[in-house]
């Protein structure tokens, strides 16, 4: 069998697989489907893994000599302080929610989009992913990089900026305006433009939750170290590092000191 046959194959398989869920669990409700699966990526990636890191910050010592500086490994943290992260990350979740069900419901039930039974192949997919990944990544730097002129920073970001040394759980406190604008904005365009099926939406919101609570965990795990340290570092500077995976940091020289700093390994805050 070739690859392209069996890549054929194992599209068929999940199709059907995920068209028996939707009928037998839902009604045969695609929109319904797409609500519970916006759900687990929204609510259930971001708090099951934000939790598990929580859990480490709080009971593990043993995963201390992970964390990227001292000033990670002396965290202190208040229940109040936990409680207001909370509360703001829980209600930008419902922003997203909400938005994001809006607009699937507009275009699933008012403008009949059919496509949404079919699942793109594997050539689809991969190019629906890398369009994803580079706007995602250019939408981020540059909205990011405006939310640190002087009137968006006092305005909406200094609220994530409030923690110099980031908890995996602050990824999404953020003012809501800029919540829309940084964190939901890149993430929604290639789905729109493409009109993405439910499972490759599910698939980028899970991907992007799980890269943006390991970016601010302030673990530096051998495996998934990159994230943490460069987010890290934009945390504690605040003129570097302005994208997710450093792309056009390294074009427009937003990452100069920081590249130094990896460099010489003298800084004793890499
Ligand atoms: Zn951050
Ligand atoms: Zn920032």
């Amino acid at each position: 069998m070739s690859v392209l046959s069996s890549f054929e194959s194992t599209r068929f398989y999940i199709e059907n697989q995920f068209n028996n869920v939707v009928n037998q669990q839902f009604n045969g409700s695609h929109t319904l489907t797409a609500f519970f699966l916006l759900l687990v990526a929204n609510f259930g990636v971001y708090w099951s893994f934000g939790l598990l890191f929580l859990g480490f910050d709080l009971l593990s010592t043993k995963l201390k000599r992970y964390k990227i500086n001292s000033n990670h490994k002396n965290l202190q943290l208040s229940t109040a302080k936990l409680i207001t992260v909370i509360k703001g990350v829980v209600f930008n979740q419902l922003i997203t929610f909400g938005l994001i069900c809006s607009v699937l419901y507009i275009r699933n039930v008012y403008l009949k989009f059919e496509s949404q039974k079919k699942i793109p192949s594997f050539g689809r997919f991969l190019l629906e992913f890398i369009v994803h990944f580079l706007l995602q990544e250019t939408l981020f730097y540059f909205v990011h990089r405006l939310m640190h002129k002087k009137w968006f920073y006092m305005k909406f970001h200094k609220i994530h900026h409030e923690w110099s040394t980031p908890i995996a759980i602050l990824a999404l406190y953020t003012h809501p305006v800029e919540h829309i604008f940084l964190n939901m904005l890149p993430l929604i365009v290639a789905p729109i433009i493409f009109q993405s099926h439910i499972l490759v939406i599910f698939f980028f919101l899970s991907y992007e939750t799980l890269v943006a609570l390991i970016s601010h965990s302030g673990y530096k795990f051998p495996w998934i170290s990159k994230n943490a340290v460069f987010h890290d570092w934009h945390h504690l500077k605040k003129s570097e590092n302005y994208g997710a995976m450093g792309l056009w940091d390294k074009i427009l020289g937003t990452d100069k000191e920081y590249q130094k700093a990896i460099q010489s390994n003298k800084n004793k805050t890499i």
